[in-house]
């Protein structure tokens, strides 16, 4: 078997395949500021722009959320939450398909091939493995082989293009490669199964602070919930650490936590006039934190509405679902079927 990355062959390159966008979501807690705006904001844009692609496949990976969530009832709460919140935050499933990863097997079916030509060095080297095992993760092998999964993921939908933040540019690297070496092992040149699929990296991505001024994460209990709302939403943003200046004297606006929730939600303009108070002085950090309540109340107002009434209808939600899972099991069998024969799977019951 080889372990090596092989060239491509020309016809492997992404150009000349359909344009296809991909891109999983983890049902592994209440999404988040930081999840928004640093994700799924663009993601949202990226599936409503239909002009440069053929397909998009957005999946909710509850396979994923397995190397982490041992709760039946949460995990099933947090797959309907984050389909609920695309659709208040804009997803259109008209021009782009949602769905649950655990309504396509084949993916798992991918994985198993793509594991038994990964070399464990490479596995070795993953980063946010040894990041999630230091914040104290059990080391489980689903955590371990986690890029394998999310290679199968891409890979089985044709994905060309990959919507990622730059700490997930390594895992793509191991997509990438196993594309090259699938079509290296079972493929001929002229007739290579997949696209080497190309990170589309996020740019403009800011880190979105928490609470603590950590960065906003799940896993440190700092964060502001999407639809955070009224009195719990109030609580969470006078909880905001600031420094102790008195609220007479001048503050640098750059170096406080509320300020760099503000400069998220607020227009230019008054991003300049809470700037200008900031360091006038006389501007308390309570009175930053209301601007901020405000704010952020106003910028969710009709996605909060829109998940209201969602939220009344869980069968139109099960009803996008279902019928983006079936699309993406119709485009999973068109590789899956030549991924079986080239390897030699055999089965009796296929055909
Ligand atoms: P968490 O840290 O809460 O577990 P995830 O690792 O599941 O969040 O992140 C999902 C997506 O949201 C990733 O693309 C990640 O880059 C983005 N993201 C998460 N937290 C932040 C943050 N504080 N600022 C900017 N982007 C973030």
């Amino acid at each position: 078997m080889q372990t090596n990355t092989q060239p491509a062959p020309a016809s492997s390159d992404a150009s000349a395949f359909p344009e296809v966008v991909v891109s999983g979501i983890q049902p592994s807690g209440t999404l988040h500021l930081g999840n928004y705006f640093g994700a799924l904001r663009q993601h949202i844009a990226l599936a409503d722009d239909e002009t440069r692609r053929e397909a998009a496949y957005y999946f909710i990976v509850n396979y994923h959320a397995l190397t982490t969530l041992r709760d039946r009832e949460a995990l099933e709460r947090y797959t309907h939450d984050v389909a609920l919140d695309y659709l208040a935050l804009g997803f259109d499933p008209d021009k782009a398909h949602l769905f649950m990863q655990s309504d396509v097997p084949q993916v798992t079916e991918l994985a198993w091939i793509f594991l038994c030509l990964t070399p464990v060095s490479q596995l070795e080297k993953g980063v946010a493995y040894k990041d999630k095992v230091a914040q104290g993760l059990g080391a489980n092998g689903g955590l371990f082989t986690y890029p394998i999964l999310q290679a199968a993921d891409i890979l089985i939908y044709g994905g060309t293009r990959v919507p990622v933040g730059a700490d997930q540019k390594q895992n793509i690297e191991i997509s990438r490669d196993l594309a090259l070496r699938f079509n290296a092992e079972f493929c001929t040149e002229d007739a290579p199964v997949f696209p080497v699929p190309e990170p589309l990296i996020l740019e403009d991505v800011a880190v979105v602070p928490g609470l603590d001024g950590r960065k906003m994460s799940k896993s440190y209990g700092n964060t502001i919930g999407i639809f955070d709302e009224g009195k719990a939403l109030k609580k969470k943003v006078m909880s905001i650490v600031t420094d102790s200046t008195p609220l007479e004297e001048p503050k640098d606006p750059e170096t406080d936590n509320v300020f760099a929730l503000i400069k998220l939600f607020a227009d230019e303009t008054q991003r300049e006039e809470i700037a200008a108070a900031y360091r006038a002085g006389g501007y308390g950090y309570g009175h930053a934190k209301k601007e901020l309540l405000g704010l952020i109340t106003a910028y969710f107002a009709e996605a909060r509405e829109r998940r209201h009434e969602l939220a009344e209808h869980p069968e139109f939600v099960r009803e996008v679902l279902r019928a983006g899972g079936e699309a993406a099991r119709q485009r999973a069998e068109q590789f899956m079927e030549p991924v079986r024969e080239r390897v030699g799977l055999l089965t009796t019951y296929r055909r």
